[in-house]
């Protein structure tokens, strides 16, 4: 699923490209997406140009000035790319914005958990994201909005992480990737943290996505940036995939646990579950 390096590497494949170039039709598949295309919206689409392309959580948000904003979600299997307009049509493009200059903006999803939505006027994508209550982006999170929101907690910390109400951007990879930074279990409640522990969980989060952004997000699947080219950072991962492989830190071996239906890979000889701390591997449903 992309998660936050994903979405940002499409927003800032697009932008050189989509930014200025204007909408002159768009056409969508038969097949249903979480979020559907509804063609009432085509008319404020054609004709707009675009004035910006940004991201928020794991949203893409499509600026086309005074008529709104296009919503992008990629959902599990999402990928937005631009090309040539008589390039073929790949199988599972369900969304096609044509634009000046023979160019395509294309939406093209396997498992159709994502889509596109389009919400008028200035504010009205901003309402529509406030409506999902989310958190903060992680580099933005206040330190003490942090340390409160995990001492109220008593969810493993891997479980916190991965709630997008609390802190946005993380999925599975990047929450394993920084715990195993952090060196903190992901079993541990997040009240049992102390707030050095909890600091470095946070500075490790920032860092691990500053990384994985640098190196254009992970592919372990579909997942492309916007101009097609699939991610390296998958390669540069510490433990997420890599049960039953050598730590590449210590001599142990990383390991794979279900948590509250969500795989967590990590190290129990680098992360170790606190002696006498409230984190004692008991599962919190
Ligand atoms: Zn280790």
């Amino acid at each position: 699923m992309p998660e936050l390096p994903e979405v940002e590497t499409v927003v800032r494949d697009l932008r050189p490209v989509l930014i200025g170039r204007v909408f002159l039709g768009v056409s969508h598949g038969e097949l249903k997406l979480r979020h559907a295309w509804n063609p009432d919206w085509n008319r404020f689409i054609i004709g707009s140009k675009v004035h910006s392309i940004e991201r928020r959580a794991k949203w893409i948000v499509i600026d086309l000035g005074a008529p709104g904003t296009v919503l992008v979600h990629l959902g599990m299997t999402g990928q937005l790319t631009t090309q040539p307009a008589d390039f073929p049509m790949a199988d599972h493009v369900h969304l096609r914005f044509q634009c000046d200059a023979g160019m395509d903006l294309r939406y093209r999803d396997i498992r159709r958990f994502g889509g596109a939505e389009f919400h008028a006027g200035p504010n009205g994508w901003k309402e529509r994201l406030k409506q999902a209550g989310l958190g903060p982006e992680p580099w933005d999170m206040k330190k003490s909005d942090w340390l409160a929101a995990l001492a109220g907690s008593r969810r493993p910390i891997k479980s916190i992480l991965l709630d997008q109400r609390v802190l946005v951007g993380l999925g599975n990879i990047y929450a394993d990737e920084s715990l195993f930074q952090a060196r903190i279990h992901p079993l541990r409640l997040g009240s049992s943290l102390q707030p050095k522990e909890c600091g470095r969980l946070l500075v490790s989060a920032c860092s691990v996505l500053d990384r994985a952004i640098a190196s254009r997000g992970s592919t372990i699947r579909d997942y492309v940036g916007g101009s097609g080219l699939r991610g390296g950072y998958q390669e540069s991962l510490a433990v997420y995939g890599r049960e039953g492989m050598d730590c590449g830190a210590c001599a142990g071996t990383v390991v794979r646990q279900v948590i509250s239906g969500r795989s967590a890979h990590f190290c129990p000889s680098c992360q170790p579950i606190e002696p006498g701390g409230s984190g004692s591997g008991h599962v919190v449903p």
